[in-house]
């Protein structure tokens, strides 16, 4: 089979290409069925889909960008006709009614939607543990978890299953899972990527973005799904003069993110960015240390409103019961896992009469500060480095008992949602066999600002 660690987008075309197309869809689902027994990155594989995206390929569409290209989209995103679960058993029967606008755009693009990934319930978690259906495992160590939320979309590229892949990132999601399968991983401004058909976790956090085994087929895939969509009122369309950045000259370290950093992560990181030749500054982003408080709040409220959809009435699988209210209850009781169960009652708390000035408006008060830090520190810095994960990938099974240890696995990550920042995750290396990543904060629109440092950094290695 192709090399997808090795290849890039343009020359798997060129190989697909040269093979044929249905010879080698036919080729590579054998291979794929059997290559994905032991990571368990999809939960299911859209083999019909396939053929109908091939037959409806043209010749004349041979220039289109992702021509042929196999990818992997996380079973959040709805791909019309498919199922979509949300790694959830009570939409285990349900059938996504049409596409989200990013997967309309990958088929105008000529790419091909392989399967869907394993993911963390409705996104919830860090190891993707939390999926109703099976555990994903690390390509690096099969003892270890791939990350999470988007695990199987991070698995899926990391072990070389294919080339390219979507993922949400709430709190990390698409960050954190990159760096435990040493792949690349952006989560971009909040708005430049459409939500339509993405199921909600936290609305004002949520943000889909692009996986990949190299930057340039990630700009590529971030290229394609990027841009205002009239049915996401919260997209943007991306400012053209934000597409060419002035290069990067000083690089802000936030003190309180090396303060505690595991000390192989943090040299690891030191050694990349003094091969950066560029001039660096210790910042502080004074209330970054409640990031976790003010998430851990914000998110559970959105999470409360948005699966109240979820009553075993409109959508996905019932309990039959005469009485209205049981159906109701016995519904979520069944079909839904501990962890989302949680966040519910968390969330319908503070939300609740007389806590909600106590928590929900305190914690928005936070968020604006976090963001006003970031903005301080962009006056000072054109970007900031990061670690994106406090550890190396965990043991399966290591962190399931303990909710607020899980939540750590998030530290580095949650402040860029909170700002509605773009980051990317980079590969840096490897401590005991495992991947390493470092991610690169910007300020609003400055994706190809970190785009440009993350080449230089690829350079100087
Ligand atoms: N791990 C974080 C959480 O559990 C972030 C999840 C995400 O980004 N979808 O909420």
């Amino acid at each position: 089979m192709l090399n997808f660690k090795e290849l890039n987008i343009p020359q798997i075309k060129e190989s697909i290409l040269n093979y044929g197309l249905e010879k080698f869809y036919n080729e590579y689902f054998q291979w794929l069925r059997e290559a994905d027994k032991n990571l368990k990155s999809f939960l299911f594989f859209t083999e019909s889909l396939v053929q109908k995206l091939i037959q409806n390929l043209k010749k004349e569409d041979i220039n289109l960008p992702l021509y042929g290209i196999p990818i992997a989209i996380k079973d959040n995103i709805l791909v019309k006709g498919e199922r979509c679960t949300a790694g959830s058993k009570i939409l285990e029967n349900y059938i996504a009614p049409y596409n989200a606008t990013v997967v309309d755009k990958l088929i105008k693009a000529g790419a091909i939607i392989v399967g869907k990934t394993n993911l963390d319930e409705f996104a919830m978690g860090s190891s993707t543990e939390n999926s109703a259906y099976q555990l994903t495992t690390n390509p690096y160590d099969k003892g270890r978890v791939p990350g999470g939320s988007s695990g199987g979309s991070a698995a899926a590229v990391g072990g070389g299953l294919v080339p390219l892949s979507l993922g949400s990132d709430t709190g990390g999601s698409i960050r954190q899972p990159a760096s435990f399968c040493g792949i690349y991983g952006l989560k971009p401004t909040y708005g430049v990527v459409s939500r339509y058909g993405l199921i909600a976790m936290a609305s004002s956090l949520d943000q889909i973005g692009p996986m990949a085994n190299n930057l340039n087929d990630l700009i590529l895939l971030f290229e394609i799904i990027k841009g205002k969509d009239n049915k996401d009122s919260t997209s943007v369309n991306f400012p053209k003069e934000k597409l060419k950045p002035l290069t990067t000259q000083k690089i802000g370290l936030p003190k309180e993110f090396f303060d505690e950093l595991d000390s192989q992560i943090k040299n690891l990181i030191r050694e990349k960015i003094k091969k950066l030749k560029l001039e660096i500054k210790e910042i502080s982003l004074k209330h970054i240390k409640y990031s976790l408080h003010c998430y851990y709040l914000l998110m559970p409220a959105e999470v409360s409103s948005n699966l109240a959809r979820y009553d075993g009435i409109r959508y996905g699988k019932r309990i039959k019961n005469d009485n209205f209210w049981q159906i109701y209850k016995l519904t979520r009781q069944k079909f839904l896992g501990e962890e989302t169960k949680r966040r519910i009652i968390i969330g319908t708390f503070i939300l609740s009469h007389g806590y909600y000035e106590a928590y929900y408006l305190k914690a928005q008060k936070l968020r604006k500060a976090i963001y006003e830090d970031f903005q301080r520190a962009f006056k000072e810095v054109d970007l900031i480095i990061a670690p994106t994960s406090p550890t190396l990938p965990f043991k399966i099974g290591e962190k399931t008992s303990d909710p607020l240890q899980m939540y750590l696995s998030d530290i580095f990550t949650i402040p860029v949602n909170l700002a509605g920042l773009p980051a990317l995750n980079i590969p840096i290396g490897f401590i005991d066999h495992l991947p390493i990543g470092m991610q690169i904060i910007g300020n609003v629109f400055d994706e190809y600002k970190i785009f440009e440092l993350a080449k230089l950094t690829i350079s100087s290695q």
